[in-house]
């Protein structure tokens, strides 16, 4: 297609994807590789890139382990309640441990943190949450990562990982496209670290039309993490575990300083408290050991991110909605009205924008509350992404084999969304795991793990000619093209996104069918799925580069969404009421799903193979902790 092919060649450490997580790891790459060749491929540019590229309002993971606040330990316990048990625990724990040392960088690079005047500490947003004054977050960290790296690859949409042809299962590398020149780059790699986000616009959003791109997660979050290491055939888990938000209506405005700061609370149209009414029934479903609501002192605390969400939907489809954020009170104190105003100013400019646009003031006005469509990430408050290995000092067998946070695949590292069972890592917590990642890909390579790896042109070729195929398409039929985009040859990338928005949202569980779905539904989905595929591989055309942008995010998300079918198939209870309903299996079932689901894709014949691994609990109780 007359674009340059650009090599480079003999790297260490590839990390692709520079959000949190990569920028973690390039970092640490250096810190521990002084001699190694460290690259970074980046989709958009590293200054603004990520989900935190807008800013942030909190760090949502900080332990204060050294003002006394809490130990590892307790994060794991939280994480663990939150997602109804489903976690790896050797992943959190190891996180855990580490994440206030880069907190504590962040500030030393000039992120300013806020201070309690009182204590004179870090100013507490929630129990794991401390308040920063963070427009700025991401070109702050990014520039410690720029200063690391050997060379930073902006505008760079990595398609594919490059495989050995030496050995199997061993990662070479990977090859993308610049998305501004429409060069093809080549990055040979002795290891790739992926921390490339995880996937918004899989399921329709409740924004279309002139909304479209108004959602919560990062628009551009392609689940280019999940595509490339499903592709290359990593093992994956816990990718039904997608997530659901309760936000501000419209802006997407995030609702944790409200809840824990501001100490706003939710009503129903009717100015009623709604929660409680549902947790009885919630309790038979999910049982006791969730939600005890007979011995409300035993009852966790805070309720499970996806069983308030449950009381929420119910509330609204049982017609007493919408439902309210209780702000009029808060915003009587002039310093509580400004820090509200601040949060979003900082952190979702939007919302405040939308508020200003609409004639909403929170200070007369409670403002409605929605939930989101579901997003399939592993930082918040679920843990989709792979299956990797944990650390040597705390991982059963199952959990371990080499190399912390390395995949299934030899030599590919995960970070941030793309590690999977590790929720709650937030922002600092998968900058962290960029480290631990980072450092493992380091010490891979110093024991010759990637010794003798060869990369055929063959292989470079092919992938080439695979990726530009979107344009020769468009060049072929062109001609062919009624009412401005409709081509009975092909489809485009925005009409396959529909399709594939509005399939995962009918038969996987998204917003107009309030999170519901069964066996029936998601064998319909694999099938409609299936088909698209078959379009997409036999005609998705791209008029042009930024296009061709467009038809590789729609290939990555469409490789994630197979996934999240399969695992919500193969899943057969309902683990997170709130987040989505197996109407088939309506309950929590501890006896037959107490584990871990694993997936792995054949990269050769694309044939899914789905299996359970066992769920360890390495974190004592609270309450036997400090009996022993
Ligand atoms: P968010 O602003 O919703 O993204 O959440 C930020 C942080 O606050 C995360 O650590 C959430 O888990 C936590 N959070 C949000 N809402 C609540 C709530 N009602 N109770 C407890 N924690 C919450």
């Amino acid at each position: 297609m007359g674009y340059d092919t650009i090599v480079e060649d003999n790297i260490d450490v590839l990390v692709v994807g520079a959000g949190l997580g990569g920028t973690g790891a390039a970092f640490e790459a250096r810190y521990w590789g002084k001699d190694k060749k460290i690259v970074i491929a980046e989709k958009a540019n590293i200054d603004r890139s990520g989900a935190v590229a807008q800013g942030l309002y909190a760090i949502n993971c900080y332990m204060g382990t050294r003002f006394g606040e809490n130990n590892p330990e307790d994060h794991v316990r939280y994480a663990r309640m939150d997602l109804m048990g489903m976690v790896r625990e050797d992943l959190l724990f190891d996180m855990a441990r580490h994440v206030d040392s880069a907190v504590h960088q962040f500030e030393e690079w000039g992120l300013p943190l806020m201070i309690n005047p009182k204590t004179g500490t870090y100013q507490r947003e929630g129990r794991w949450q401390i308040m920063i004054h963070g427009e700025s977050y991401k070109p702050i960290v990014a520039e410690a990562a720029k200063k690391a790296a050997d060379k930073v690859f902006n505008r760079i949409c990595v398609t594919h990982l490059l495989m050995d042809d030496n050995k199997e299962n061993r990662v070479a590398g990977a090859v993308g496209f610049n998305v501004r020149t429409g060069n093809y780059h080549v990055f040979k790699s002795k290891t790739v670290v992926v921390g490339a986000g995880g996937a918004s616009n899989i399921y329709k959003p409740r924004s279309v039309g002139e909304g479209a791109g108004r959602v919560w997660y990062a628009p551009w979050s392609s689940g280019s993490a999940y595509g490339l290491m499903i592709e290359a055939g990593a093992k994956m888990t816990q990718m039904e575990n997608k997530i659901v938000l309760c936000r501000f209506k419209d802006g997407y405005g995030p609702v944790g300083a409200y809840f824990l700061h501001l100490k706003t609370y939710t009503q129903n149209a009717a100015g009623e408290e709604y929660e409680s009414k549902w947790f009885p029934a919630l309790s038979e479903m999910v049982g006791k050991e969730y939600l005890d609501t007979e011995n409300q002192h035993l009852s966790h605390k805070p309720i499970p991110t996806c069983l308030r969400n449950h009381a929420f939907i119910n509330e609204v489809n049982a017609g007493r909605g919408p439902i309210y954020m209780v702000t009029k009170e808060a915003f009587q104190d002039p310093h509580l009205e400004e820090i509200g105003w601040h949060n979003f100013l900082g952190m979702t400019v939007g919302q405040a924008v939308l508020w200003a646009a609409t004639d909403v003031d929170p200070k007369y006005e409670n403002p409605e509350l929605t939930t989101s469509e579901p997003y399939v990430m592993g930082s918040h408050a679920t843990g989709c992404g792979a299956w990797c290995s944990g650390p040597k000092d705390v991982s059963p067998k199952e959990y371990y084999w080499g190399y912390n946070r390395m995949t299934s695949v030899q030599g590919l590292f995960g970070c941030g969304d793309a590690v999977g069972g590790t929720p709650h890592a937030f922002s600092s917590g998968s900058f962290t795991e960029g480290r631990l990642a980072a450092k493992a890909a380091v010490e891979y390579v110093n024991d010759g793990k990637a010794d003798g790896i060869k990369v055929s042109d063959e292989q470079i070729d092919k992938r080439k000619e695979q990726i530009y195929k979107p344009m020769e398409t468009y060049n072929v039929y062109r001609n062919a093209i009624t009412a401005g985009s409709v081509n009975p040859h092909y489809i485009n990338p925005r009409q396959g996104l529909d399709r594939l928005q509005k399939l995962m949202d009918e038969y996987c569980g998204g917003v107009t069918v309030s999170y519901m779905t069964n066996g029936n539904l998601l064998k319909i989905g694999l099938k409609k799925l299936g088909l698209l595929v078959e379009d997409w591989e036999d005609g998705i055309a791209a008029e042009n580069v930024h296009e061709l942008l467009r038809a590789w995010e729609l290939r990555h998300r469409i490789l994630t969404s197979e996934s999240v079918i399969q695992h919500t198939l193969f899943r057969e209870e309902t683990r997170w009421p709130g987040y989505y309903y197996r109407g088939d299996f309506m309950k929590l079932d501890d006896q037959n799903w107490h584990v871990l689901t694993v997936s792995h894709r054949d990269p050769k014949t694309g044939e899914y193979t789905m299996e359970k691994a066992p769920l360890y609990h390495l974190t004592e109780d609270e309450d036997k902790e400090e009996a022993a």
